[in-house]
């Protein structure tokens, strides 16, 4: 179902996606060792990872690893290790004898319980060591294993050098793909420093899958196809004027047709409850960064209200919260387009999703 909330996990509740798809099972057939899915946040990476890795026959992993860091408050190797590890045998649930066969591999590493589908340590695992392990498992059945890292930026704040881990693997480990999606695009690049000399991925080639939002024509299409599936009747002028307002942003057009064709709301109501979740989401997700500085929070604003410019940003923000001096202003300015809540373009600044532009400036 096209408008279930769920990120999706079967091609036929995804809508499009085909060349990212495409290209996507290219590179894991080609055996590239480094899949970069990248775009702002809502625009699917998550359902095209899922529904990625469930067709792609190969044994993966996939780590969600955002919810790990928020659950856990820090991600320590062991319970990456046994993440990764439970993952993988339960992608081979299908498959017996493959699975048995992984089991007997994992179980002769020094340390590691196998039960079932659960994985313990007798020891403090050496993740480097394990995925070495795997390695040579894939290769010796010719079974390439997929490693997918969901918002991987958030492995930055796990105190871990897992930056070196994984360029250590794209590096020597040929018969292991990593997966790497990442909604915050700028840290996601720091963190691999693809194109930092200091760091060891530096100048690599990595595949860079970049999710783009719908056309207009595309979000039509997508509402009426999502709406045709429910029975539910709704006139071309609706779904002009909430692709107007919501623009090519797929998981606000799965939410929109949620609220108005699953829970039967009104137009009216649907996109005042879409804009008050929406407010929510983004008032929790930019609260990281504006309880470190509310300057985040004016820059927003400032944009939000029509400035683009870097001087008449500035002059809102010093209107709002006092004398900043330049580099630190443009320290700030960066920053949130590392993390993907500003794009900066020949024409200046600029808020990328409709949603969160309306809900800042309110
Ligand atoms: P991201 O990981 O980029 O934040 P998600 O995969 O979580 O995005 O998707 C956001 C919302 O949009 C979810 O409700 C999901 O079901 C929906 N969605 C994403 N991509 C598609 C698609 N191609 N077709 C249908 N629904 C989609
Ligand atoms: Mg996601």
């Amino acid at each position: 179902m096209l408008f279930d909330l769920q990120p999706k996990r079967r091609r036929e509740d995804l809508y499009d996606r085909e060349e990212e798809l495409r290209e996507f099972f290219e590179a894991v057939e080609l055996g590239e060792t480094l899949v970069l899915l990248l775009g702002i946040r809502r625009l699917g990476k998550s359902s095209l990872l899922n529904v990625a890795l469930s067709e792609s026959e190969k044994p993966f992993s996939k780590i969600d690893v955002r919810s790990l860091y928020f659950t856990h408050g820090s991600i320590p190797q062991e319970l990456l290790a046994r993440k990764l590890l439970e993952g993988l045998l339960k992608s081979l649930k299908g498959t017996d004898k493959v699975r048995v066969e992984l089991m007997k591999a994992l179980s002769r590493i020094k340390g590691v319980r196998v039960s079932g589908l659960q994985v313990e340590f007798d020891e403090k695992p050496d993740l480097a060591e394990l995925l070495e392990k795997l390695d040579s498992w894939a290769e010796k059945t010719e079974r390439r294993v997929i490693i997918a890292f969901d918002e991987a930026q958030y492995l930055r704040l796990s105190g871990i050098r897992y930056d070196g881990l994984i360029a250590y693997a794209v590096d020597n480990l040929p018969n292991l793909t990593f997966v790497l999606t990442g909604s915050e695009v700028g840290m996601l690049h720091d963190f691999i420093g693809l194109d930092n000399p200091k760091k060891p991925l530096f100048g690599r080639y990595a595949r860079e899958i970049t999710l783009k939002r719908f056309s207009r024509e595309q979000s039509r299409d997508f509402l009426r196809r999502g709406f045709d599936e429910l029975g539910v009747k709704v006139q071309e002028e609706e779904i002009e004027r909430v692709v107007e307002r919501l623009d090519g942003i797929v998981g606000w057009l799965t939410l929109y047709g949620y609220l108005r064709g699953i829970r039967k709301l009104s137009e009216k109501d649907a996109l005042d409850e879409l804009f008050e979740r929406a407010k929510a989401l983004v008032l929790d997700e930019i609260s990281t960064l504006t309880r470190y500085s509310t300057r985040y929070w004016y820059i927003l604003k400032a944009i939000s209200l029509g400035n683009d410019s870097w001087s008449s940003i500035k002059e809102y923000v010093e209107f709002k919260a006092g004398k900043i001096n330049d580099a630190k202003f443009s320290g700030l300015l960066k920053n949130l387009v590392k993390y993907g809540y500003l794009e900066k373009t020949e024409d200046g600044y600029s808020i990328p999703d409709p949603v969160v532009k309306e809900v800042i400036k309110k």
